[in-house]
């Protein structure tokens, strides 16, 4: 490593000594915590599970003890993490699903929770959360597809129905582009600024070419709810790192912000 500071190329390369070395930003290796599934209150593992094994009724996995697990993910558990996060200097990307499992509206009611709850789970996000952390929604409800039109889930309990297998025929990006827009809308009328998206499971896995259209902000719907800024494809793991994070779940990819890219 050079010993001169004063060498090193802005973007980590090591000037003047023959050799080109590519340091990772404060000599640091850069790391984004990645939080998918999260919303406000709601324990989606407890009301997804059912949705899901309606439509995978064999599937042991979709056959947990779920009526025993509690509904709440409390806020004080959400503010303890986000203070240690703080404290340690953890940023990423924190999903806020918009209508969690079909349980409630969060820029309406949430049932099983007071009108207060809700509102002060919301502030807890944007007061804690937001100064470090990407919110994204993770589509609507990450469980049934939502007919954006009507706003009411879709009847029949099939993989075509669930946004996790959505869609499961050829749909334009700006049929997309509408879907995620509806997302956006619901964050952006709790106040919570989003810097991009997060696929819920195998969403858009037929129509990526058609997804990966949308972070271009070339798409008036779903750009009009987004902060500008530069947008840049992370399909899990499989291709090389553009942006600052990259999900760990390698189904489920994360677009965000490139303001803070590394590599
Ligand atoms: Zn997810």
């Amino acid at each position: 490593m050079a010993s001169n500071a004063l060498a090193r190329h802005a973007c980590g390369a090591v000037l003047g000594s023959g050799k080109i070395e590519v340091l990772y930003p404060r000599m640091r290796v850069p790391a984004s915590f990645i939080v998918d599934d999260s919303t406000c209150l709601v324990n989606m593992g407890r009301f997804c599970m059912p949705q899901f094994a309606d439509v995978w009724p064999d599937r042991a996995s979709y056959k947990k003890p779920w009526k025993t697990w509690p509904a709440e993910i409390p806020d004080s558990f959400v503010r303890e993490f986000g203070q240690w996060c703080g404290e340690q200097g953890v940023k990423g990307k924190y999903s806020i699903i918009p209508y969690p499992a079909c349980v409630g509206w969060l820029d309406r009611e949430l049932p099983g929770w007071s009108h207060k709850d809700l509102l002060r789970s919301l502030r807890l996000v944007r007061e804690l959360m937001v100064p470090n952390w990407d919110i994204h929604p993770e589509m609507i409800s990450h469980t049934r597809v939502i007919d954006v039109n009507t706003g009411r889930p879709m009847a029949e309990a099939k993989p075509a129905n669930m946004e996790n297998w959505f869609p499961q025929t050829a749909m334009s990006a700006d049929q997309l582009a509408n879907y995620l827009a509806y997302a956006l809308r619901i964050l952006k009328n709790c106040d919570l600024p989003c810097e991009g998206i997060t696929t819920p499971g195998g969403f858009g896995g037929r129509v990526k070419s058609e997804l990966s259209l949308l972070p271009a902000a070339k798409q008036p719907h779903s750009a009009r709810f987004l902060k500008p800024a530069s947008w840049y494809q992370v399909p899990g793991c499989e291709n090389q790192i553009r942006a600052y994070s990259v999900s760990i779940y390698p189904r489920e990819r994360v677009w965000c912000s490139g303001d803070d890219v590394v590599l």
